[in-house]
């Protein structure tokens, strides 16, 4: 640590003393410190500014960004010796997650993760690449005193044409109020006229950087996305909770002969519409018969006399929160037994999880109990989880899973 500022008017550095237990915790590389977790503090600490935690010995144990409004009190950066966190600090942790990523994609793939949060040391943050657009997802308010500084470091090493900002859902006020930033702000660079246009694995997408879900896109799914294009040759595909039809423009592509999207979202099947548009170029795709069905999910899977050979189960989470996971894993069962209905015979499942709280090994169980209630055999294919862009560090950031099963009766 440097010492203290020389500046009088600035406040002492922010010092907390935290329980035995989370000491541990901490120790062990965790990076979230909750609130009832801290038994002493020098001061109110305020949103943004980092935090000391000091051990029961009295030495540094490790640095953070303190947020006063959440539970998640301090988002652990650094553990060990004392460091000081400055700008070139913070060029040689964007520097790691740069490497980590290199030589991952070739020329075809122009869209993916460059930043995912804590499990790359930048707690609560997230820089996903649409080509030449790079999306600033901020999860904590501890970010946004510090954004001029961090969008320096980013413009410094990041080639990109324009930065765009979206922030999480209940950081939106405090942003507004207090910094004058608003979820869609472009922070450098030209206001898009609409939705980018990035490459994967060769296959265009557009990404509503602005608005849309997550960052724009569901760039964790890329390597779903290409088995099942591997797997949809002159198949009847069925993608439900579509959004803009990432698994269905694969599955055309690799030679299916319909691809239905099914998403209660117009405005989701606009985009899968377009994006097939995109891709006209590949005959495959020029080829397949696309349908959109606007509709809950749940009920049309359930009311349909349709079958198909292949269907994507992606839902969005449905365990926001620990409380839910039981009535989430039963929601997943009774989803995968509907499913299952209207596979016809050598049909694959391709059943996916985004809920955190759901662990994979459960869901998977639950898929496999749906398979075994449909009464058909069936064996499987593989499991998935995180690609090499979404790292999962620590068990929190574990949420996607993918089972696949294949029905051969
Ligand atoms: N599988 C997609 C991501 C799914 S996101 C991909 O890989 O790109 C979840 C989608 O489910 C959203 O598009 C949302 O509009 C849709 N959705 C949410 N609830 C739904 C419901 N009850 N029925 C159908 N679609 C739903």
């Amino acid at each position: 640590m440097s010492p203290p500022a020389a500046n009088p008017a600035a406040p002492p550095r922010l010092r907390l003393r935290i329980t035995a237990t989370a000491e541990s915790i901490v120790r062990g590389g965790h990076p979230w410190l909750f609130a009832d977790s801290i038994h002493e503090s020098n001061r109110p600490g305020l949103t943004g500014e980092l935090a000391v935690i000091f051990d029961r010995k009295d030495r540094f144990l490790a640095i953070g960004l303190y947020d006063a409004d959440s539970p998640i009190r301090v988002r652990i950066l650094h553990v060990g010796k004392p460091q000081t966190i400055d700008a070139v600090w913070w060029q040689a942790r964007l520097k790691q997650a740069l490497a980590r990523r290199a030589g991952l994609f070739e020329a075809s793939t122009t869209g993916y993760r460059l930043i995912h949060g804590e499990s790359d040391g930048w707690p609560g943050l997230v820089l996903d690449k649409y080509d030449s657009t790079l999306v600033l997802k901020l999860y904590t308010a501890a970010w946004l005193p510090r954004l001029t500084e961090i969008l320096a470091v980013l413009k410094n090493d990041v080639a990109g044409e324009r930065i765009v900002l979206r922030l999480s859902r209940n950081i939106q006020a405090a942003a507004g109020q207090q910094f004058q930033l608003q979820d869609g702000q472009v922070l450098f660079g030209m206001t898009p006229e609409g939705p980018v246009v990035f490459s994967e694995n060769g296959i265009r997408f557009e990404a509503e950087v602005l608005r849309g879900q997550k960052t724009g896109f569901f760039l964790d799914q890329r390597e779903n996305r290409r088995e099942v294009g591997l797997l949809a040759a002159g198949r009847r595909v069925l993608n439900a909770f579509s959004f803009s039809g990432g698994f269905s423009v694969y599955a055309a592509r690799g030679g299916a002969t319909s691809v239905t999207d099914l998403d209660i979202s117009a405005h989701a099947l606009e985009s899968a519409k377009r994006n097939f548009a995109l891709n006209q170029n590949f005959p495959a795709v020029a080829a397949c018969r696309h349908e959109t069905v606007q509709a809950d999910a749940f009920e049309w899977i359930e009311q349909t006399p349709a079958k198909f050979d292949l269907i994507v189960l992606d839902p969005p989470s449905l365990a926001k929160r620990a409380t839910e996971k039981e009535g989430a894993i039963r929601a997943y069962e009774r989803l995968n037994v509907l499913g299952i209905k209207l596979l016809a015979r050598d049909g694959i499942l391709v059943a996916g999880s985004c809920s955190a709280h759901v662990p994979a090994v459960e869901f998977f169980e639950a898929v496999r109990r749906a398979a075994v209630k449909a009464g058909r055999k069936f064996s499987e294919l593989q499991t998935k989880l995180h690609p090499a862009d979404h790292p999962a560090g620590f068990k929190e950031a574990e949420y996607l899973k993918v089972i696949y099963l294949k029905f051969t009766t």
